[in-house]
């Protein structure tokens, strides 16, 4: 009976191969353990360009759909990323499902090792939301396929400050862009979430003589930044606010219908993944409205960079050489995207993709 139900269920389930949110993934992995109580999903969306690296994130999702949602778009969020830095990596991601303070356990990590051990390679994994570094020790200690640990290990250490110095420097791009000039200085920018990233961008901005407004959700991270940067607190109506440069440096789909309108900003520049709620529908409100868009996995991509120094061995010199390099790309998908009528998300997608449909080609041939 339960073959006989389970059977149906499958059968009805819509074509996953031809449903659009599957994004054409290469491989994607279900990884179930009941005696640790593990619930994973691996996704490569792909290896075209290099082993697909990214990060493990740990999350209460609200059920398996929406974690299996999260792990295909954060996955292919990988691949244009690594792309569009002149990397040679694919895109992969994962998700545990589970409260991160509650359901983690040593042998939890250690048996998601061994999953990811199991694909050789092709999936390089790295610590994200909810995942911490002993879990990666945990991860390590069942396989090899691991980066972004401590550099008390032997790694790359933490990505973040190099995040945020490529933040930086997109930022300091779109406004070359939008008003001629990189210089910063009485520039009055919003950053919202002031957490690994968050931070050091409120240094450099603050170093450069912006004038930086600041919300997070706790009150003491806000008090001390506050101090230390001389930075200021705001905490209602963020999007009616008076400010030159919007930041998003906490979550994603901040950049929506209800913000848009809102919006006094010139130019949006900032380190969270996925800023607009719908890629072509806010990216074309955000051209319309003449705000200038830096994409965010463009401009948040140092860490990428910083991290993948471990696998083409070379230092952090050079990583933050390749990081500054983000200046010059944004400039070029700035131009590009107005050159083609299209928004600035859409001229960085179509580089990102033509270079991986280049290398396929070779491949093929
Ligand atoms: P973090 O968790 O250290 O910081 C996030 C901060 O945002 C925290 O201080 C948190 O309190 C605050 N926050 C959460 N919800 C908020 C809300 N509703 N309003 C205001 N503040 C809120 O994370 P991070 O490493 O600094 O990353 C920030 C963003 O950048 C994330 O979206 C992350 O995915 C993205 N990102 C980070 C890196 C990296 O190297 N760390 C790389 C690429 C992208």
């Amino acid at each position: 009976m339960i073959v006989k139900e389970s059977s149906k269920a499958i059968a009805e389930m819509p074509g996953i191969f031809q449903n659009p949110a599957f994004m054409g993934h290469e491989q994607v992995v279900f990884c179930h353990d009941e005696e640790t109580g593990l619930k994973a999903i691996i996704g490569v969306h792909s290896t075209v360009l290099g082993p697909a690296l990214g990060g493990t994130r740990m999350w209460n999702y609200a059920n398996d759909a929406e974690a299996l949602r999260d792990v295909l778009r954060l996955s292919r969020g990988m691949t244009y990323k690594a792309s569009i830095s002149g990397l040679n990596l694919g895109g992969g991601k994962a998700v545990i499902i589970g409260d991160s303070r509650k359901d983690k356990s040593d042998e939890l990590m250690k048996k998601f090792g061994e999953y990811v051990d199991s694909l050789s390679g092709r999936y390089i994994t790295a610590e994200d939301v909810g995942i911490n570094t002993h879990d990666m020790e945990m991860v390590k200690s069942k396989t090899d396929h691991v980066t972004g640990i401590p550099e008390s290990m032997g790694g790359s250490g933490d990505p973040s400050p190099v995040t945020a110095y490529g933040v930086f420097m997109g930022m300091k791009a779109a406004a070359k862009y939008r008003w001629g000039t990189d210089n910063l200085e009485g520039k009055k920018v919003f950053v919202q979430g002031v957490g690994h990233v968050g931070e050091t961008l409120v240094k450099h901005l603050s170093d450069s003589g912006a004038q930086v407004m600041i919300n997070d959700i706790h009150e003491d991270t806000l008090e001390r930044i506050s101090k230390t940067y001389n930075a200021t607190i705001v905490r209602e109506n963020l999007f009616d606010l008076d400010m030159d440069i919007y930041a998003p440096c906490a979550l994603g789909a901040t950049v929506n219908d209800e913000t848009i309108g809102r919006l006094k900003a010139e130019v949006i520049a900032g380190a969270a993944n996925n800023q607009l709620a719908d890629e072509l529908r806010h990216g074309t409100m955000l051209r319309e409205k003449g705000i200038v868009y830096a994409p965010d996995f463009l401009i948040n991509a140092g860490g990428l960079i910083n991290v993948y120094s471990e696998i083409a061995k070379y230092d952090r010199a050079e990583a933050l050489r390749r990081t500054e390099d983000i200046y010059n790309t944004t400039l070029t998908i700035l131009t590009e995207a107005e050159t083609h009528g299209i928004t600035t998300h859409q001229a960085a997608l179509k580089v990102a993709e033509e270079r991986v449909a280049k290398k396929r080609e070779q491949q093929r041939a």
